[in-house]
């Protein structure tokens, strides 16, 4: 027999699950809302003028030698004064050890080896729900995982009293992630005073913030304002993670791009920490690609492209926010009885619609429209084209 006959076939994951029954369905009104990545109003996938522009300008012009293990420095420059801002005390006192990803995903799987290497025994807290892929990562490193309140069922809303209670009581010492913005995948972020007396919570109990950035720009569609939590622990004084990608909001989704940082005491620190980071990724990959390092950096150190790219995000994250309206609308115009602020008040990508398992299941069966079980929809797949009709079901559904 083989050395493999005991391996068992492992669960389909969730979200990739739902786009190949998608795309095995026949009926031409189908509707793909399991998506993670921006689509336009026709239903396609786009490529940025800003991405094709810097596309030209490295095609021909680089070799094909290795990075260094950290990746390309300047990126990485570029992309954490993207995130912690210009003029960041914490960038200007060299207080950022920084390394090129491979994406959010990458970014997040260092995060929590390093946890597991450099901080043993201590325990990571999770948002309940959250980005599923964040249990597996923190599993497969081998750290303690809690998971606190954050969505509240009855108002779609944030449960802040009870997360904050949950987090007060966690051991000092312990890792909280945190969703930087357009929390995935309930669309349900902090406001700004909330995020503050987070801050200041996690301070108190000397728990470490690991910020998970996946949709800069992509939530309110200003880079400034979606940078907010970042900006505002960092300014606390924390010691922090932050994980970024350029997957969404530069639509980079397939060249994997990100950068990992971690906001140390001083400058010696950092020298520590920075080896240490890439004593992690060298026996996992040795080095990161280059040519997605290098489309970024062409957009964000050139001030009239990095205008552009501005521009495009802003425009991916008004479509989206225009759609939420006239789902809304829609639904109300049909005379639904329910309540469909939530979906107009979560940010982002998703919306999180309170469907249970069973209407997700009558939605695919007798509308073909895919989503996850949990109710969630991506945004990005609804459109002018497809909005009356998703209503329709959804309201046919949820009466
Ligand atoms: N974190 C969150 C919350 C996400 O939603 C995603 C993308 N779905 C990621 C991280 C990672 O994405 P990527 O690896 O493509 O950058």
């Amino acid at each position: 027999s083989s050395w493999f006959s005991h391996v068992p076939e492992a669960p389909r994951d969730p979200i990739l699950g739902v786009t190949e029954k998608f795309l095995a369905d026949t009926n031409p009104q189908k509707i793909n809302l399991g998506v993670g990545a921006y689509r336009d109003d026709s239903g396609q996938p786009v490529v940025l003028k800003s991405v094709r522009e810097a596309e030209r300008r490295v095609a021909g012009s680089h070799f094909m030698e290795y990075l260094p293990i950290a990746g390309h420095r300047q990126f990485c420059e570029d992309s954490v004064k993207l995130a912690y801002g210009e003029d960041s005390p914490v960038l200007k006192n060299k207080q950022v050890a920084m390394l090129q990803s491979l994406s959010g995903t990458g970014s997040c799987r260092l995060s929590a080896e390093f946890q597991g290497h450099w901080m043993p025994g201590s325990t990571i807290y999770i948002p309940t729900p959250t980005w599923a892929n964040h249990l597996n990562i923190w599993r497969d490193a081998h750290v303690a995982i809690e998971q606190y309140p954050y969505y509240k069922p009855e108002t779609r809303g944030l449960d802040f009293e009870r997360m904050c209670d949950f987090l007060s009581k966690a051991p000092a010492g312990s890792a909280v992630l945190l969703h930087a913005c357009a929390h995935n995948p309930t669309g349900v972020d902090p406001s700004t005073e909330q995020w503050r007396e987070l801050s200041q919570l996690l301070k108190q109990k000397a728990l470490l913030p690991i910020l998970d950035c996946a949709y800069q720009g992509f939530a309110s569609g200003d880079c400034d304002r979606d940078a907010q939590a970042i900006r505002i622990f960092a300014e606390d004084g924390h010691r922090m993670m932050l994980c970024q990608s350029f997957a969404k909001n530069m639509g980079l989704y397939g060249q994997r791009v990100g950068c990992w940082s971690i906001v140390c005491d001083d400058e010696k620190e950092v020298k520590a920490v920075e080896s240490q980071m890439k004593a992690l990724a060298r026996p996992m990959y040795s080095n990161p690609p280059v040519h997605g390092a290098l489309l970024v950096h062409t957009i964000l150190a050139d001030p009239e492209l990095k205008k552009q790219w501005l521009g495009e995000v802003k425009d991916m994250a008004e479509r989206i926010i225009s759609m939420r309206t006239l789902l809304r609308q829609n639904l109300e115009a049909l005379g639904s009885p329910l309540s469909w602020n939530h979906i107009t008040d979560q940010i982002g990508m998703f919306c999180y619609t309170g469907l249970s398992p069973e209407q997700v299941d009558k939605l695919t069966a007798e509308h073909s429209i895919y989503l996850t079980r949990n109710g969630r929809i991506s945004m990005a797949g609804v459109n002018t084209n497809n909005v009356a009709r998703l209503a329709e079901a959804i309201h046919k559904h949820s009466a």
